[in-house]
């Protein structure tokens, strides 16, 4: 049975995926650092509380996933949204904070699970970014600069690991219904002095299908990205976004 490895994927995008990669037949396994959100995943899952910018813990984590027999498929999915605020209000202990997590956690994720990989001579790397990672996010620079990160970390690991049959390619969502973008909304409206729905109407609006995208739309995306059917893809960028061309220039 093939194996996926899903960081943050106890909740979102990320247990969307776990869930889209096990009905394809995947063993799934998932780290996560809420220890009670990852209680809720299904039983059938590895589940592992783990964070994914810490190295240390990281490199015990792969230990255990090699003694296992690797992973043949690995979605770098964690991420933080980071502060909202005019890039003078940006506190650089904040900008480190979300840096760190958002890039640092591809990083580390890719340079664990390459090693695994080689050894293998195959893989599949699907990095979450953003179209935060694709445009500009105003008042969001530390999130959208790790974002533009996560692409050029895609490209190199795709130019990089290719010789050795491994891929990669980034997948950047747009708004995605859930918890996570009812914040967002909540503080963009305390920052703008605007309505939440109005800042929901500005995200939709900003996209040809006038629309947010489900974590579903995301997690099959991946997983195409990891099938057969996606066997000559490396190295690009796919927005799962409804479109977005050119995101409020107002925003
Ligand atoms: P979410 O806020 O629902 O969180 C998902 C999980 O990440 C949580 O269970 C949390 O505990 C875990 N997590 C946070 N930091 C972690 C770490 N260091 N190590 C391990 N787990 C950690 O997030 P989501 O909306 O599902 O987003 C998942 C990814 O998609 C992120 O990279 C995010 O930036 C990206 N993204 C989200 C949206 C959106 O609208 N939700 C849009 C574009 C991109």
């Amino acid at each position: 049975m093939k194996r996926v490895l899903i960081t943050a994927g106890a909740s979102g995008i990320g247990f969307a995926m776990g869930q889209a990669f096990e009905a394809s037949g995947y063993d799934v396994w998932v780290i996560d650092v809420n220890a009670v959100a990852l209680e809720s995943c299904p039983k059938t899952w590895t589940t592992r509380v783990v964070d994914a910018a810490n190295e240390a813990q990281m490199r015990v984590f792969f230990d255990e996933i090699a003694n296992a027999g690797g992973i043949a498929v690995v979605c770098a999915n964690a991420g933080i949204a980071g502060p909202t605020a005019q890039i003078e209000d940006v506190a650089w202990d904040d900008w480190k904070n979300c840096v760190d997590i958002t890039l640092g956690a591809a990083f580390l994720t890719a340079k664990f699970a390459a090693r695994l990989m080689k050894a293998a001579g195959a893989g599949t790397i699907v990095l979450t970014s953003s179209t935060a990672g694709v445009f500009g996010y105003p008042n969001r620079a530390p999130y959208s600069a790790a974002k533009w990160g996560v692409i050029g970390l895609m490209k190199t690991l795709a130019m990089e690991l290719g010789p050795f049959g491994i891929r990669a390619n980034a997948i950047c969502p747009g708004a995605v219904e859930g918890p996570r973008m009812e914040s967002v909304l909540q503080r963009e409206a305390a920052a703008k002095d605007m309505t939440r729905d109005a800042v929901y109407d500005g995200y939709a609006s900003g996209t040809s299908m006038r629309t947010f995208v489900s974590a579903h739309d995301v997690a099959n995306m991946a997983v195409f990205l990891a099938s057969v059917g996606a066997a000559r893809v490396s190295g690009q960028v796919i927005s799962v976004d409804g479109h977005t061309e050119n995101p409020d220039p107002k925003a």
